[in-house]
């Protein structure tokens, strides 16, 4: 989470983002796809991205809309088309029953994320981010001059945020807790019971508001969806909850994220979003409306899918001495421990001390990438993301238990 701008010169950058700089998840694919350019047979396995195609009904719903003309600037947070769209979802997979003036689109998830922190921290507000948790969410609050508070939530709790965790980290000051369930990296998934209890916790602290990004809402693999807003209507007006097509429809490119929440917030989301990008693009936007309207099917057949990768990679990597990995109950991330093999030795007579010199290690001495658990706040971890193909998979996990035979 530390910028690197080239060289000292003339160019200065804002205070509110010299603590921030690139992902480093991006820094690290950056650096793999640049060794696969060179020539190295690398296995990339850091993409938060679905590696199957957009559907070519919502292909050729977006070809239709630039041939309808659906080409100008559209409402600033979303046509009434796709707010309607948006309704119908939330009423019809979550029982949420929310109006248009309720209702936000923006360009992809993370602008609903980036647009809420903005129109609501103040300096110094602090926003609850229970960890391992995507490393997005802390930038964001960073940038926008909030301060992330990030209780640890081990494996022996599932990776969650218990009720005693969140009642120690609330404070006066507390803004926001931000939930990601399944999760980005661990694919923990919460309980429509373990949500209760966390309500309980907060139908006590008015002054907190709640985020729940249900992204990965589609890849739950055990057990049911919960979502805070439908478990708990007594917070709804402090909810607001986020999704988007890039995961349920493989269309992270098309950038089209929404969220469902307590109007006068949504109103002063639409107000951050009319300053800095006026309206997701209006192609994107006919296109997510057949994502969201037609036929459905497809996400359980990929669902299927990225189980047995699940199933794949959480066997493989668990055969590995040294290596543990919890099996993970949505999304497509698998986060395993590396505690077994740190302190042993490489070839070369190099010490591993961290996950982040585990996984350079395994970039260096077998070209694969995984991304450290440090980036997410909880170390010593790897992430591993399995959207992508079964050979490739194999292959890593291969790879990955020869590098851990190496070390002495
Ligand atoms: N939330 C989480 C937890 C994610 O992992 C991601 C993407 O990786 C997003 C939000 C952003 O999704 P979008 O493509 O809709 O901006």
């Amino acid at each position: 989470m530390t910028a690197h701008f080239s060289k000292p010169g003339l160019f200065h950058p804002a205070e509110r983002i010299a603590a921030v700089g690139v992902s480093e998840i991006l820094a690290i694919t950056g650096e793999a796809q640049a060794r696969r350019r060179a020539g190295r047979p690398m296995i990339i396995l850091g993409a938060g991205e679905p590696d199957f195609d957009t559907p070519d009904n919502i292909k050729e719903a977006a070809i239709r809309a630039i041939r309808a003309g659906a080409t100008k600037y559209t409402i600033l947070d979303g046509s009434p088309e796709l707010k309607a769209a948006v309704r119908e979802k939330f009423a019809r997979e979550n029982g949420l029953k929310y109006g248009l003036h309720e209702i936000t689109c923006s360009s992809g998830a993370k602008q609903v994320l980036a647009n809420a922190m903005m129109a609501t921290l103040n300096p110094g507000d602090e926003v609850i981010l229970p960890a391992p948790f995507w490393t997005s969410y802390a930038d964001i609050v960073a940038i926008c001059g909030g301060v992330p508070v990030t209780p640890h939530c081990t494996d022996a709790d599932g990776f969650k945020l218990t009720p005693q965790q969140l009642e120690k980290s609330l404070t006066r000051k507390t803004r926001w807790l931000v939930l990601n369930s399944p999760s980005n990296p661990t694919g923990a998934a919460y309980t429509a019971q373990e949500l209760r209890s966390l309500a309980a916790v907060l139908l006590r602290h008015p002054q907190v508001w709640i985020l729940s990004d249900d992204i990965y809402e589609h890849i739950v693999y055990d057990g049911s969806f919960a979502t805070m807003a439908a478990v708990e209507p007594w917070l709804r007006e402090r909810i607001l909850t986020v999704n988007g097509v890039s995961k349920a429809y493989a269309m992270t490119g098309w950038r089209i994220g929404y969220g469902a929440g307590p109007a006068a917030l949504i109103q002063a989301m639409a107000v951050v979003q009319s300053q800095f990008t006026s309206c997701p693009s209006s192609v994107s936007q006919g296109a997510a409306i057949e994502a969201l309207m037609g036929p459905q099917d497809i996400i359980a057949q990929r669902r299927e899918t990225f189980r047995d990768r699940r199933d794949l990679v959480v066997t493989a990597l668990n055969a590995i001495p040294g290596v543990t990995c919890p099996t993970p109950h949505g999304a497509f991330y698998a986060f395993a421990s590396c505690a077994g093999v740190l302190g042993r030795k490489t070839a070369e007579g190099r010490r591993l001390d961290t996950d982040t010199d585990f996984c350079r290690y395994l970039m260096e001495a077998v070209d694969v990438a995984v991304v450290p658990g440090s980036c997410f706040g909880l170390a010593p971890y790897f992430r591993i993301s399995y959207a992508t193909s079964h050979a490739d998979l194999s292959e890593a996990c291969a790879r990955i238990a020869r590098a851990c035979q190496a070390l002495s």
